[in-house]
């Protein structure tokens, strides 16, 4: 378990080590085969740290979609897949939040989709790193997925919940990338709309598949031109998302004083957006959920007043 400073969030591993193989990667070499932690010590932990006064899990894993506990001597339908962990997790208190990472795309299903929809505190937030949105380069990343299978994910994700917010880790320049290939990860950012994203340009890691297998023969100048073309897109998709954000109200975690003001709170939305808001003499503390209505933005931050 590891514990934010804030004493309200924690993060509980539940998957350790990965079984994909993407070729950029070196977590299959460095962490081992996937072990899909007991379900009833999760249970524990979490209930635990709710009883301790944290208000919000993140439960941790490469790919916690394919997370698939087994008791000892179980039968097959004992069998505890993530979705159902979410659903345990989220019955322990309606005032528990529940957060996860990292999704693989292939393996995120319905199921899971459906929970999260069914349960108020299982946020709508999900991380689906598409890494790029040219077909023959995923395949030389080994990711399992074509841009249209990706695409369909996105598609699937808004027609469940349609306020949910899809988050993204990109690469810029990946062995062999044409500027056709950065142009289809462009129009894929600009389909699934994220609301944030994680981006880099290509380095080769030792004892990885893609640096025995291909050569890193993108210019450098050119993956720092196709990143500051992704970084661009990110900003003005981030700055329309949050924009959006404006009018409405969303019930918010306090996490504790803004950086900025002592008489200001931060906090964070279902959708996993930072909210700043003036404390206006109430008597809330860290912690408590609070309904904000947001009157501005910037592309990372919303802010708002008490409602
Ligand atoms: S990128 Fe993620 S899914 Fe792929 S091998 Fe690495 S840890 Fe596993």
């Amino acid at each position: 378990m590891r514990l934010n400073s804030n004493g309200v969030g924690a993060f509980v591993s539940i998957v350790r080590g990965c079984n994909n193989m993407c070729s950029f990667c070196v977590v299959p070499f460095t962490r081992g085969r996937e072990r899909s932690r007991d379900a009833e010590s999760i249970l524990r932990e979490c209930r635990d740290l709710f009883e301790n006064g944290y208000r919000e899990v993140t439960l941790l894993g490469q790919n916690v979609d394919s997370y698939h506990y087994t008791p000892q001597n179980g039968k097959e339908t004992d069998t505890v897949s993530f979705a159902n962990l979410l659903e345990l997790v989220a019955q322990i208190s309606p005032d528990l939040r529940v957060r996860f990472s990292t999704s693989h795309p292939k393996d995120i299903t319905d199921d899971v989709l459906h929970t999260m929809a069914a349960y108020e505190n299982i946020c709508k937030c999900i991380h689906l790193p598409v890494q790029s949105g040219s077909t023959r380069i995923l395949q030389l990343m080994n990711r399992t997925y074509t841009r249209e299978w990706y695409l369909a994910k996105v598609d699937r994700i808004r027609e469940i919940m349609p306020d949910c917010s899809i988050t993204s880790d990109i690469i810029a320049g990946f062995c062999t990338e044409t500027e056709e290939d950065h142009l289809d990860t462009l129009s894929v950012m600009d389909y699934s709309r994220y609301d944030m994203s994680y981006m880099f340009f290509y380095s080769e890691r030792p004892g990885t598949l893609a640096q025995r297998r291909y050569e890193d023969d993108v210019p450098l100048d050119t993956k720092k031109r196709r990143l500051q073309e992704i970084i661009e897109k990110q900003n003005s998709l981030s700055l329309e998302s949050y924009k959006k954000d404006v009018g409405n109200t969303y019930k918010v975690l306090i996490d504790g004083d803004s950086k900025r003001s002592e008489n200001d709170w931060v906090g964070r939305n279902s959708q996993n957006k930072v909210v700043i808001f003036p404390k206006q003499n109430h008597a809330y503390e860290k912690g408590d959920y609070v309904n904000v209505k947001i009157n501005d933005c910037t592309q990372a931050t919303l802010f708002g007043e008490i409602v």
